[in-house]
């Protein structure tokens, strides 16, 4: 469709700074809407009727913002919030649950999250047959080698191929002390015939048989040669022993050795970061490949998320702050998951004739003190916060009820 049209559009978004890194566009544009999807990029459609407009002066107007790994298998994981929480209350178009569904559990994932949330949601299922049903964390009941199944997980991709992703598994002390590498070369199997990446989870998880704990800086080593490019390591900026990075001294050859076999690095924010880790990595030039949040409740007690503090727009915004450049966290959270995803020619950048997707972030300036996983802190000087999101050309005001991280009254210091 071609800006000439006469035709009103359904919904025109003016004068925000276009951050698209997938076109390599970092202007104030106008972005027209029609049918759900993106009708127009110009510098000014003001001369255009359109059915409704919003304003983004002032704005940064980014591809509906992707997350690559949230828990949102509410009341059947220990850990799971409700879905619209983590996605578009968040001023996410699109998340993606790790692990929480399994081959057996899948359907009721489909019935009461996917289908039941105004998000889209797709999935990277676990490697095992449950998924991570409460109890989850024990993991030799429920992750070991005898509740993994090629066929079943290549027929659960068969079955639902526009939302099954890929897959979840775990390369940590835990599992290698109890199975070593057994559960992920039946992985890396099922990667391989279905095509799908898998999301890793590192760093120590799992309870430990402390008289067959693997050296910490083997397990990562141990686990590459099964990956394939395009997989994606997770918590790259973790500071856990047994994690990609570890704790101490020079960044390690099997980050290099990684990058070098196409693996991707993600993330997966939450308790995980460690702002001197990043610093380090950022200072080497190793970025993450993808961002996302890792959001989860714990819920081992009752059903209350209200520790949660953390939000995909907060991992962005501490990012900001430790110096990695706008266009790269965009790129992060846009391009690049969806790539991840096979959804690059559908989601992820604002180019005419895809999904109108569509996130608006104020840019919100003021010093406040932000957290990481260990307790360190920094002081941010610009909050990146949702205004607004359009969903197939619905807009959507984000409730941000689970981003005290952002906007809760004790993080913030005194106004300027
Ligand atoms: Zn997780």
């Amino acid at each position: 469709m071609s800006e000439q049209t006469s035709l009103p559009y359904d919904l025109i978004i003016e004068g925000g700074r276009m951050v698209d890194p997938a076109q390599e566009i970092d202007g104030v544009f106008d972005i027209a809407i029609t049918d759900g999807r993106i009708a127009a990029i110009c510098a000014d459609l003001g001369g255009h009727s359109a059915k409704s407009r919003i304003s983004a002066h002032g704005h940064i107007v980014t591809p509906g913002l992707i997350d690559l790994h949230v828990h949102v298998y509410e009341y059947v994981t220990n850990f799971g919030v409700w879905a619209d929480d983590a996605g578009v209350d968040a001023g996410v178009t699109t998340i993606v649950d790790q692990g929480s569904s399994g081959a057996w559990t899948f359907g009721g994932f489909m019935a009461h999250v996917v289908k039941a949330a105004r998000t889209q949601v797709l999935a990277f299922p676990s490697i095992n047959l449950l998924g991570a049903i409460k109890g989850g964390m024990e993991g030799p009941r429920l992750h070991n080698p005898d509740l993994v199944d090629v066929e079943e997980l290549v027929k659960l991709a068969a079955d639902h191929p526009q939302h099954v992703r890929g897959f979840k598994c775990h390369a940590e002390s835990g599992s290698m002390s109890h199975w070593g590498t057994d559960v992920l070369k039946v992985a890396a199997e099922v990667g391989r015939l279905t095509g799908l990446p898998l999301y890793v989870h590192t760093g120590e998880l799992f309870p430990v048989i402390e008289a067959t704990r693997p050296n910490t800086r083997d397990v990562v080593p141990a686990v590459l040669p099964l990956l394939k490019a395009g997989d994606v390591l997770a918590h790259i900026y973790s500071a856990m022993p047994d994690g990609i990075v570890g704790r101490e001294g020079d960044i390690p050859e099997v980050v290099h050795q990684a990058r070098a076999a196409g693996v991707l690095f993600d993330i997966g924010f939450g308790v995980n970061f460690s702002y001197r880790i990043a610093r380090k990595m950022i200072a080497a030039g190793i970025y993450p490949d993808t961002i996302s949040s890792d959001a989860h409740g714990d819920f081992n007690g009752y059903h209350d998320d209200s520790g949660m503090d953390y939000s995909l727009c907060g991992a962005m915004t501490r990012l900001l702050a430790l110096g990695m450049p706008l266009d790269r966290i965009i790129a992060a959270t846009t391009i690049r998951p969806a790539t991840v995803l096979g959804a690059q020619n559908r989601i992820g950048s604002l180019r005419p004739g895809m999904e109108a997707n569509v996130t608006i972030l104020e840019p919100r300036q003021g010093a406040w003190d932000m957290d990481d996983g260990q307790r360190d802190r920094i002081t941010v000087q610009t909050r990146l916060i949702p205004a607004k999101v359009v969903l197939k050309g619905e807009v959507i005001t984000p409730s941000c009820r689970l981003m005290r991280d952002l906007l809760g009254p004790d993080t913030a210091l005194a106004a300027e």
